[in-house]
């Protein structure tokens, strides 16, 4: 399979199947905003299940926080956003369509658009990718607002709010998930690049010293690395790059990103670490006027601390986890397309079928167990429709690790159901009352 062809049958899976849909399709659409279906929400949501597991809910030291989406313009001043948060944009002088001037991609696949014609472009502009709006129903005392560029800047206007709340003290972590919002110039590859999209983080608080600052970053570089494995990506498939001096944001020491390797595009960036030092707590300072330092009880020292910022995108690693996933291979004689999701990901993690739709009795047994499954995993469907090898493809194209069958045997002998495996297409016999135990093993 050609890697190009990848993408446009994850993109035709992603449609088909119930992941995402175009925003508000049946209106042509809008550029760089996508909706999720029944699959996609739940595939979401296992991806930032298992960050918040991870990051948040095993550790001591990390607490979750859940800011507003509409943050005032001081905060953007403050964090250097109004000023600082610009991408390099050049307009064609043909068709005056505005593209980024640092995408290669983005500016030849331009050019073909117009064909045989030589196409000039205006000198680079900085453009601001803020997206702001109005609150207030007075137009004169209405404040100038931004729905958040960086889910980070809710947090380190908090950092005072969680310390005094929680008593908590230095090292500690605050984690979150949520929507940011960013005016890209040129969104492009399907979820890589959108305009409303969503960011799991975790901003960890440490003393300002280089050793302490250069043992946390090689910390939580390698255990932001290892969870992104843990999504079920293959070793070669994922690195660690540090960005150069100029490549680095306003507020980054020192930055590296986890990159994937996607399929016909290249190396391409999954998550950032990024050594913020005490950049936002100290210009929150400066620009709100409450004093963001920290006292230590143990050494009587005060001070402004760094932060070591773990930050990743949901729906790129949704789109990655789906590249990576989707397989083809020949069973049984025939060619399937499936995902071979890693189980704790998979939006279905088992499927119940009768062998036959028109015999109650199979029916009935069968609906009991989708019952006592469904009440153990959630996530379990029932499928009576079309012959069992169907039935089969559809639940592997969506993922759903394991597929159980109820047939005459079940009843009439007691022996239990057939459990048949996404990838080997193996199946195995599994007594009832075993089932429940079997699957979890495998699935959780
Ligand atoms: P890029 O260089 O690709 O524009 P960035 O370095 O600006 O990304 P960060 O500001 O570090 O990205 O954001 C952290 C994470 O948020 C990224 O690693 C990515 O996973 C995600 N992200 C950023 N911008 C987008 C976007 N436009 N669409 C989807 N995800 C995004």
């Amino acid at each position: 399979m050609a890697d190009n062809s990848k993408m446009e049958k994850v993109v035709s899976l992603c449609k088909r199947r119930g992941f995402i849909f175009q925003g508000s399709e049946i209106y042509g659409g809008l550029a760089g905003i996508f909706d999720y279906g029944p699959m996609g929400v739940e595939l979401r949501h296992n991806i930032k299940q298992y960050f918040w597991q991870k990051f948040i809910v095993e550790r001591e030291d990390v607490y979750g926080m859940g800011a507003a989406i509409l943050m005032p313009e001081k905060v953007w001043q403050a964090s250097g956003h109004t000023e600082l948060f610009t991408d390099p944009l050049v307009e064609c002088k043909i068709c005056h369509e505005r593209v980024r001037a640092d995408q290669p991609e983005a500016i030849s696949d331009h050019e073909k658009t117009h064909k045989k014609e030589k196409v000039e472009w205006t000198e680079p502009v900085k453009f601001n990718m803020l997206v702001g709006t109005k609150l207030g129903a007075a137009e004169k005392t209405a404040n100038q607002v931004y729905l958040r560029g960086e889910i980070t800047q809710g947090v380190h206007v908090n950092f005072k709010n969680i310390l005094d709340s929680m008593h908590t003290k230095i090292p500690f972590g605050i984690g979150q998930i949520g929507k940011a919002f960013r005016n890209e110039i040129t969104p492009r590859d399907f979820l890589f690049r959108q305009r409303e999209f969503e960011q799991m983080e975790l901003q960890y608080y440490i003393k300002p010293n280089e050793e302490e600052g250069m043992k946390q970053y090689e910390y939580w570089k390698q255990f932001a690395f290892d969870w992104y494995l843990g999504l079920g990506f293959k070793k070669e498939n994922l690195r660690l790059r540090q960005h150069a001096a100029d490549e680095r944001a306003h507020y980054a020491k020192d930055a590296w990103d986890i990159e994937y390797n996607m399929p016909s595009v290249g190396w391409k960036e999954a998550w950032g670490i990024h050594h913020r030092a005490d950049w936002d707590l100290r210009r929150h300072t400066e620009y709100s006027g409450v004093d963001m330092s920290y006292y230590d009880e143990e050494t009587k020292e005060r001070f402004i601390p760094w932060d070591v910022e773990c930050s990743g995108g949901v729906d790129r690693a949704f789109l990655f986890v789906m590249l990576e996933a989707y397989t083809e291979d020949e069973l049984g004689g025939e060619v399937r397309g499936y995902l071979k999701l890693t189980p704790k990901l998979a939006p279905v993690k088992v499927a119940v079928f009768p062998l036959l739709k028109n015999k109650p009795q199979l029916v009935e047994k069968a609906r009991e167990v989708y019952q006592k499954l469904k009440k153990e995993f959630g996530a379990v469907e029932f499928d009576d429709n079309g012959n069992i090898g169907k039935r089969y493809r559809r639940q592997d194209e969506i993922g759903t690790p394991f597929c159980v069958t109820i047939d005459f045997d079940t009843i009439e002998k007691s022996t239990g159901v057939t459990v048949r495996d996404r990838d080997s297409g193996k199946q195995e016999r599994v007594s009832e009352k075993d089932l429940v135990e079997y699957i979890k093993e495998k699935v959780l």
